[in-house]
């Protein structure tokens, strides 16, 4: 915290606060309501790094939603069912993890996308109604002191 930050009134740093807040809902908001994609940027970029490493693996059908991946430090095992891989990545993250992507990408009996074993917290739709409820000026603190005193919940 700065001097002069130490140096103003609680009700005044508050004030910055809140429109600190004010800026990103807006901005935040603003970029997602434009972007085209189903998933964050962050995301895409994720999970195609991990498309790309998976070039590296190799897989074998175990069953209809069950996958060996080979190749690495050691064999993993992907549930698409369940949305589970034995490096518990896929669990954690609830996105799907290199191995996961393998399994999506290279199983042959696979006909399902990426975006569909994704949370929906990674989602563009998530992302435009987690801003969508903008933070409003509070006003001049005198108004709260008299809704204080008439007893109104603020
Ligand atoms: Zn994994």
């Amino acid at each position: 915290m700065s001097e002069h930050a130490r140096k103003m009134p609680i009700a005044i740093l508050i004030k910055c606060i809140r429109g600190i807040f004010q800026c990103w809902f807006h901005d935040r908001h603003n970029k997602a309501l434009n972007l085209t994609m189903l998933l964050s940027p962050w995301a895409i970029n994720l999970l195609s790094t991990w498309f790309n490493e998976a070039c590296h693996f190799s897989t074998q059908l175990i069953d209809r939603v069950e996958f060996q991946v080979i190749g690495g430090t050691k064999d993993k095992v992907v549930n698409l069912s369940t949305k589970t891989c034995s490096c518990s990545q896929f669990q954690i993250d609830l996105l799907p993890c290199t191995h996961a992507m393998v399994a999506i990408s290279l199983g042959s009996k696979c006909k399902h996308v990426a975006i569909e074993f994704c949370s929906n917290y990674y989602k563009t739709r998530s992302w435009v109604e987690g801003y969508a409820i903008p933070v409003h000026p509070v006003g001049h603190h005198n108004a709260l002191v008299q809704i204080a005193q008439l007893g109104i919940p603020v």
